[in-house]
């Protein structure tokens, strides 16, 4: 089944530039793609569409069953938080905080009482390999280790899909190989994820790749055998 589906999205930005152009997009549960493309190709618009941050100019998105256009700003809040992890290239954690109060922060719309983000903070951290590091602050921390405590804190509410902006952007080459690895594993444990770059060597690196241009999708390829778009 679908997690996120986008028909005919079309997203106009005030002053008019049309940043993306029909684009139809099914990303299915238990999927692992790459969203890729140059700069300025509108992969971060794309990212804003698919995460349900903004909506579009025309066409339709449904998150998770729910047609995004007939819920109101707050209830899509809250479906966004319950359904949609996200991490960013910059890692984005809160300084001075630990590791685990990181992760926990995932859990905080969750309704789940502090002892039990805690104890399922921990847990996330283990699966990231980071079962030594609870307690470090970001600052004490490695690139690639913060990334890895971000993709804990995104993943940490079990969502129905993990979106990654250009994860690995700011991560030497060995960590962003523990990144992508970690992403990965996570995928066949079931996780749903959708990664953006212009890195076209990850893109290659994983069994789903959509290629957009000039806010168009210009190929939607799967290992071994490529599928033109349209
Ligand atoms: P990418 O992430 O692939 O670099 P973007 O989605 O950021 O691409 O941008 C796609 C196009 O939309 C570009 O031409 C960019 O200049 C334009 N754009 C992006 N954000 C805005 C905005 N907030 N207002 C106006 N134009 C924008
Ligand atoms: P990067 O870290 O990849 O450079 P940015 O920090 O520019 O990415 O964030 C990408 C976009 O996502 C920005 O428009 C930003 O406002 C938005 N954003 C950043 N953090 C969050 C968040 N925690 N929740 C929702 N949107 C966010």
């Amino acid at each position: 089944s679908a997690v996120v589906e986008l028909n005919q999205v079309t997203k106009e930005y005030p002053g008019g530039v049309v940043a993306l152009q029909g684009v139809d997009l099914r990303i299915g549960s238990g999927e692992l793609l790459a969203i890729v493309g140059p700069s300025g190709s509108g992969k971060s618009t794309l990212l804003h569409i698919v995460g349900t941050l903004d909506r579009p100019s025309a066409g339709s998105v449904t998150l998770a069953g729910h047609d995004v256009a007939a819920l109101s700003d707050r209830r899509l809040s809250a479906l966004r938080a319950r359904h949609i992890g996200f991490v960013f290239q910059s890692f984005h954690l809160v300084a001075g905080v630990s590791a685990r109060d990181n992760v926990a922060e995932g859990l905080l719309y969750s309704g789940l009482p502090r002892a039990q983000r805690r104890r399922r903070a921990a847990l996330a951290l283990e699966r990231v390999g980071l079962a030594d590091r609870m307690h470090h602050r970001p600052h004490e921390l490695s690139g690639g280790q913060r990334q890895r405590v971000a993709i804990a804190r995104a993943v940490v509410g079990e969502p129905d899909l993990l979106l990654a902006d250009e994860p690995t952007g700011a991560l030497d080459s060995a960590s962003s190989e523990a990144v992508m690895e970690l992403l990965h594993d996570l995928n066949a444990d079931g996780a749903t994820i959708a990664v953006i770059t212009h890195d076209g060597e990850i893109a290659d690196s994983l069994p789903r790749q959509v290629r957009i241009r000039d806010g168009r999708v210009v190929a939607d390829l799967r290992t071994g055998a490529a599928v033109p778009a349209d």
